[in-house]
């Protein structure tokens, strides 16, 4: 039941009371040591388009798929959710904005490249992301409310890219 309350039952990763949790210890862990982390927040562009042309059940595997991407390309301590919808938030420990960028650029690329095999469909599918890093007195919703006003920016510039928070 523990388990079951922190986790994504679609995809197994973890859920967004989980992430905050994590953020929480992150933030913790800054104000002892001052060592830095990221967050990153990504949300599939045009969705809706997959599961109109495809189906919902599709769009579900879409998303089981897309997880998989984010779970297999970071490192063993980042820590990946998905947080609502098409949403998903990386947080990535010891990282600094821009290795953070870099990261995400790598993650970008991966996503727009590797077209995702659904039913015997090949679905391209993009991510725009937003990134903040943890800044001094910060709580855990508002670095998450900066990282998620830069995926807004992504989206406004264009999507299928990463902007930081300012
Ligand atoms: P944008 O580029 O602005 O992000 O466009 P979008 O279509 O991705 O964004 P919007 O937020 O308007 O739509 C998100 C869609 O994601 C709407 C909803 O049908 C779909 N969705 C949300 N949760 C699920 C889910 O669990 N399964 C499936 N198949 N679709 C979902
Ligand atoms: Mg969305
Ligand atoms: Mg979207």
């Amino acid at each position: 039941l523990e388990r079951q309350a922190i986790t994504d039952s679609l995809t197994g990763l973890f859920n967004r009371r989980r992430i905050f949790q994590v953020i929480q210890q992150e933030i913790s862990r800054y104000e002892r040591h001052h060592r830095p982390f990221c967050l990153l927040l990504l949300d599939i562009d045009h969705f809706k388009k997959v599961n109109d042309t495809f189906g919902h059940s599709v769009g579900d595997e879409a998303l089981r798929s897309f997880a998989d991407i984010l779970k297999n390309m970071g490192r063993q301590q980042d820590v990946v959710a998905r947080t609502g919808g098409e949403e998903f938030c990386i947080l990535l420990p010891e990282v600094n904005c821009e290795e953070a960028g870099q990261a995400a650029e790598r993650l970008r690329q991966i996503i727009a490249r590797a077209p995702l095999d659904l039913a015997g469909y090949s679905v391209s599918i993009t991510a725009s992301i937003g990134i903040a890093e943890v800044e001094a007195n910060e709580r855990a919703d508002s670095i998450y409310q900066r990282a998620d006003m830069a995926l807004y920016k992504a989206k406004a510039n264009g999507r299928n890219r990463v902007e930081l928070a300012v």
